[in-house]
């Protein structure tokens, strides 16, 4: 298949999944090689803000996530990767942001919550979902940075959701 094709296909899935778990339709767009010259910024994906500083309907991804996430796709879910976990949940954090979420640490928690959901659409079966949400949850989300981190994202913490898909739900 050509690349173009590829990534758009993969774009209509991905885009599928965030709409799914924003509420409403939402594009999510893989930056192309002459695009990834373009910088934007140290995270993996982001969310335009319109000049009210309300999220906008879209999300760019860089190129890796995206890579990453077509190895999802084509068949990681049994032993995903460390970059593959990581680039599920960065879907499901930029979704939290195109909900309306503009603080990093609550999108991250609503996120943490969510990374279920989000493998779940992405086709893995529970037992597959769950182990990508928990490896985040204990492997990744600790080290993250601090404006990301709060001490309420645990059970029964300020941003605990009270969804049976958090990670630290069995
Ligand atoms: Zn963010």
């Amino acid at each position: 298949m050509i690349p173009g094709v590829q990534r758009h296909l993969e774009e209509s899935r991905l885009s599928r999944a965030a709409s799914a778990l924003v509420g409403h339709r939402v594009g999510v767009h893989c930056q192309t090689t002459a695009g990834a010259l373009v910088d934007v910024g140290n995270e993996l994906g982001y969310v335009p803000y319109d000049s009210d500083g309300v999220p906008l309907p879209r999300t760019t991804l860089k190129r890796d996530p995206c890579k990453e996430l077509r190895r999802y796709l084509k068949g990681g879910r049994d032993h995903p990767s460390r970059d593959e976990v990581v680039a599920v949940h960065v879907l499901t954090h930029e979704s939290m942001h195109m909900r309306g979420d503009t603080s990093e640490a609550s999108a991250e928690c609503k996120a943490v919550q969510r990374d279920r959901t989000t493998a779940t659409l992405l086709g893995a079966t529970p037992k597959q979902a769950y182990l990508l949400a928990v490896t985040y949850w204990l492997t990744v989300y600790p080290d993250m940075p601090t404006d990301y981190v709060s001490a309420e994202c645990r059970p029964g913490g300020a941003l605990d959701q009270h969804l049976t898909s958090a990670p630290w739900n069995r």
